[in-house]
């Protein structure tokens, strides 16, 4: 075979090569992604738990705050029924007094039922951060299998990167601009073999002449449908 040709070859394997490294350090850090993902989902639902429990939080303070006004109500009303000089006057306090006390109730039924639930946010929360430190554990594990992957791939690309550079270094640098040159739109599939008399990158059928030429493999040929450096494969 033309020294040129099987150049070619090998330079077109080496970058086909080159080319699977980036796929597999992605599929190497997927697992890793999963669990960032998961690990922000976590995250954010704490937030909401945190900004939920805040309100709640208010709304007890304000219910406090309001049994305080009620209490010196009730005080005031106290004060005035000392004072009293008609049946009416003793009716309309005894019925804001009455009022006064069913807002105390009020609130305070409703404080319980807000520490009530501010309790399960609470307990939830503990749980969602047991959960989140149990990722994290995980989590260090697994960057730590994935970094040894791609520093494993990186060295494997490197050992391939140094070859295609020796390669490149002994071949004639106007074939290389011409293989460069086919395999800006041609990618991996620039130089083909040739199966059952047609291009093995546009699967047109060779006539004779050029089907002969790339059985003799004395020079390089191309494909003059698509225009991709042919070979034989036997
Ligand atoms: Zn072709």
């Amino acid at each position: 075979m033309n020294k040129h040709l099987s150049q070619l070859i090998e330079i077109a394997n080496l970058d086909k090569e080159i080319d699977s490294f980036e796929p597999r350090i992605k599929e190497a850090k997927k697992e890793l992604n999963l669990i960032e993902k998961e690990e922000d989902k976590l995250n954010h639902q704490i937030e909401e738990f945190n900004m939920t429990s805040n309100d709640i939080s208010l709304s007890i303070q304000k219910n406090e705050n309001h049994l305080e006004d009620l209490s010196l109500k009730l005080e005031e009303i106290a004060n005035k029924t000392k004072l009293i000089k008609t049946e009416k006057e003793s009716k309309a306090l005894s019925l804001e007094e009455e009022l006064a006390k069913e807002q105390i109730t009020f609130a305070n039924e409703e404080i319980a039922r807000l520490n009530g639930i501010l309790e399960n946010k609470k307990e939830a929360l503990k749980e969602l951060e047991e959960s989140i430190k149990a990722l994290q554990n995980n989590k260090k594990e697994i960057a730590q299998k994935v970094e040894a992957e791609v520093q494993k791939v990186k060295d494997e690309q490197k050992e391939i990167f140094t070859q295609k550079e020796a390669l490149v270094g002994k071949m004639d640098q106007k074939i290389i601009s011409f293989y460069e040159k086919i395999r800006k739109w041609a990618k991996n599939t620039s130089v083909v073999p040739v199966t059952r008399q047609a291009c093995g990158g546009c699967f047109i059928r060779l006539n004779d002449k050029i089907y002969s030429d790339v059985i003799r493999s004395d020079d390089i040929t191309t494909c003059p449908h698509c225009g991709r450096i042919l070979y034989n494969e036997n």
